[in-house]
């Protein structure tokens, strides 16, 4: 069985093609980069309206796999920006109704865990999906995955690129504040936010730029906000693996490319006998693949939806969503 997935939560376009063994066939995508500032949702869909047609067309050659042989299309219900998330439902109906085959939504991430489930092996870990727009602590638990901690208040990823960008440089900040950080000696004091299972990052944002009025230099900044930072992210995830009894985490999402977020989280995981497990980049960020592989599941569980059904839900909640696939 080979299926198609269509990913456009936010800034990337993507097309991945997996067949029922999980091999990835074909993975095409292409990120939106502002030339200045944050990321624009109108600006971001109509770099993927753009995009799109030539994607799938790349995808399908590089799988060489005919659209006779496509027996789904999956896309990316949510959650997500609305016109992004529209662009990409819109590729997938028109795809779905020209080849004449199933619709299959999606949540975005519960794809994340899915596609680190099979890549690893590891049959029910905990996630730490640190993106964008996105901070969670997802585990599976009673016929859903459930959220256990989440930021309350803006995702891991924009707190970093809000961050470079009020430094003056250019999104993404995380790649760039990760190097950075490489050279920095000293460890500002910063908040520490960890509230129960969640965490915050506004007030970090506000101390580390007061620290740069002070005249701290970008180098300790980086380091700083990355120790602080990962260490509340490891924390929690560490809590939500001891309370629920789980014996592995998996990490997704872009924060998830960063070394020492990978290298602290696999501390604390071996440091009580748990398995970590971290994809590789080009499936930790928001990628086509894991879409394609979450929907060959969930089409195969009979979650097929018709074309009038198909909105996109921005605001789709994890534990929302049914995972029959798991249950069984
Ligand atoms: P996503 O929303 O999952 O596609 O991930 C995008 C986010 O990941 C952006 O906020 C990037 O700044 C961030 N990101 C990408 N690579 C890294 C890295 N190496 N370290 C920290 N953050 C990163
Ligand atoms: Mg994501």
């Amino acid at each position: 069985m080979v299926v198609l997935g269509i990913e456009s939560t936010a800034h990337t376009a993507s097309v991945g093609i997996v067949d029922d063994a999980a091999r990835i066939l074909a993975l095409a995508g292409d990120m939106y980069r502002p030339p200045a500032g944050g990321i624009h949702p109108r600006e971001a869909a109509n770099h993927h309206v753009d995009w799109f047609p030539g994607l799938v067309e790349r995808a399908l050659a590089d799988a060489k796999v005919s659209p006779r042989e496509v027996e789904a299309v999956a896309f990316a219900q949510g959650p997500g920006l609305g016109p992004c998330l529209r662009t990409g439902a819109t590729v997938a109906r028109t795809l779905s109704l020209l080849w004449r085959r199933p619709l299959v939504p999606v949540n975005h991430c519960v794809a994340h865990i899915e596609i680190a489930r099979v890549l690893s092996g590891l049959d029910d870990p905990v996630l730490l999906y640190a993106s964008g727009g996105n901070t969670q602590v997802i585990a599976y638990g009673s016929g859903r995955y459930r959220v256990l901690g989440e930021t309350i208040d803006v995702g891991i990823g924009n707190f970093l690129d809000k961050l470079w960008l009020s430094l003056g440089g250019t999104f993404p900040g995380g790649p760039a504040l990760e190097r950075a950080a490489l050279e920095g000696v000293e460890l500002l004091p910063l908040p520490y936010s960890v509230h129960g299972m969640d965490v915050a990052f506004s007030g970090m944002l506000t101390s580390v730029l007061a620290h740069r009025q002070r005249g701290a230099s970008v180098p300790d900044m980086a380091y700083s906000v990355e120790a602080t930072a990962y260490s509340m992210l490891t924390e929690v995830t560490e809590r939500a693996l001891a309370h629920r009894r789980k014996g592995s985490v998996v990490l997704g999402g872009g924060v998830a490319c960063n070394e020492r977020l990978r290298r602290m989280v696999r501390e604390m995981a071996e440091g009580r006998g748990a398995t970590m497990f971290a994809p590789p980049k080009s499936l930790c960020v928001d990628n086509g693949a894991m879409i394609a592989w979450t929907g060959l599941r969930a089409f195969r569980s009979g979650l097929a939806i018709p074309v009038e059904r198909s909105q996109v839900q921005p605001r789709q909640r994890t534990d929302l969503v049914t995972t029959p696939w798991r249950d069984a």
